[in-house]
């Protein structure tokens, strides 16, 4: 990379370095990151790269380019750099830069455009379920994907809540938790949701059932934060379990695994059902590989979330899976566009099927 002086804009490094502090300047450009990361494995984004063109403040070549908005979210650069650097935090803030700067992605517009006029991403115009509760001890906060997309997992929420004699609300009014908004940089637009909803949940014990959900409401807004699984987990001797023979594997959520150490209790309860087999991927817990979709790749970088998806559902294949599961929705409607024909499916269906419920 041939760079010129006048390429330097260092007051940008310094305002970029006040911010980040350690976690920017600390970089020594061992590559570890780029060697980690997914995406590096199957486009030329390099994340080292990044980081340096961040210290020699080449703030144009950096907010036009097209590589910055290639990045899931995944974390593993974070968790594996031997310098305690978070790149992560790098391309969230260099993002934020970028769309302050007018390099807004046409895909992303879209989606912040729709959470604007309707809270949900996908622009539908019916409201996200309510139930009116006002007693209950929790609010269950379904997020988008399982109100709109995978209903499924909505569905089986409702009704093993309702089977483990949990209390629960769904507040009228809801919107997206914003970590669309907030991992594609657009700042304001996640300020202004996050103030919506908090309306609704300050000071309540929360249940969700998406990971993307669980990292935002927990990390972002600071709220107390119950993933499903924790809750069927506490109450799983009340569920009449049958025997099921099926081979499974299970896909770590990176806004669940890695980002909050949360690997033991989904596979409790998958080894709670009689009969199923869990055999692990490769790469799990810590080392999980990213299913390809979050960050605003799913939309603005399809090509990108395919290839991921792509690479553990060839694994699932490999290794004879009836079934992959996983623990956010978003994740599973991801694997399954590109399921080989192996059943994508939530942990809360496998536990449905395993009681001859229908959600
Ligand atoms: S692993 Fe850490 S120190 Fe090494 S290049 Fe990446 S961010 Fe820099
Ligand atoms: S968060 Fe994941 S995809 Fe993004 S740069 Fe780091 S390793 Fe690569």
């Amino acid at each position: 990379m041939v760079i010129k002086d006048e390429e330097m804009d260092m007051e940008f490094a310094k305002k970029l370095e006040a911010e980040l502090k350690d976690n920017f300047s600390k970089c020594f450009q061992c590559g570890t990151c780029t060697a980690s990361c997914p995406v590096g494995e199957v486009t030329q984004y390099r994340v080292r790269k990044l980081m340096r063109m961040a210290q020699l403040g080449l703030k144009e070549r950096i907010l036009n380019m097209d590589d910055l908005w290639d990045c899931t979210t995944c974390a593993i650069c974070k968790a594996r750099c031997p310098w305690d650097v978070d790149p992560l935090s790098t391309i969230l803030k260099l993002r934020r830069e970028s769309i302050k700067d007018g390099h807004e992605q046409e895909k992303h517009k879209k989606f912040s455009d729709a959470i604007k006029a309707t809270g949900n991403a996908f622009g539908e115009k019916e409201p996200m379920p309510s139930v009116s509760n006002p007693k209950a001890k929790y609010v269950y906060f379904p997020g988008c994907v399982a109100s709109y997309r995978q209903k499924d997992v909505f569905d089986a929420t409702i009704k093993i809540l309702d089977m483990i004699g949990v209390d629960y609300e769904i507040p009228e009014g809801l919107a997206c938790c914003g970590s669309v908004l907030m991992r594609t940089g657009h700042e304001e637009e996640f300020e202004a949701i996050k103030e919506k909803n908090l309306k609704l949940l300050k000071g309540k014990n929360i249940i969700t059932s998406c990971a993307g959900c669980y990292a935002t409401l927990k990390a972002d807004y600071g709220l107390d934060v119950n993933h499903i699984t924790d809750i069927i987990k506490e109450n799983i001797d009340k569920l009449p379990l049958k025997e099921i023979k099926k081979k499974v594997m299970y896909h770590d959520p990176c806004h669940l695994g890695r980002k909050f150490d949360y690997y033991d209790i989904p596979r409790e309860i998958i080894e709670a059902i009689p009969g199923v087999e869990l055999i692990p991927f490769d790469e799990e817990k810590e080392n999980s590989q990213c299913c390809g979709a979050g960050g605003g790749v799913k939309s603005a970088r399809p090509e990108i979330a395919n290839d991921l998806a792509q690479k553990r559902m060839d694994e699932a294949k490999e290794k004879n899976a009836d079934v992959v599961l996983s623990s956010c929705p978003f994740c599973e409607l991801n694997l399954a566009d590109n399921n080989n024909d192996i059943p994508v499916m939530d942990i809360l269906n496998l536990l449905m099927e395993a009681m001859e419920v229908k959600a």
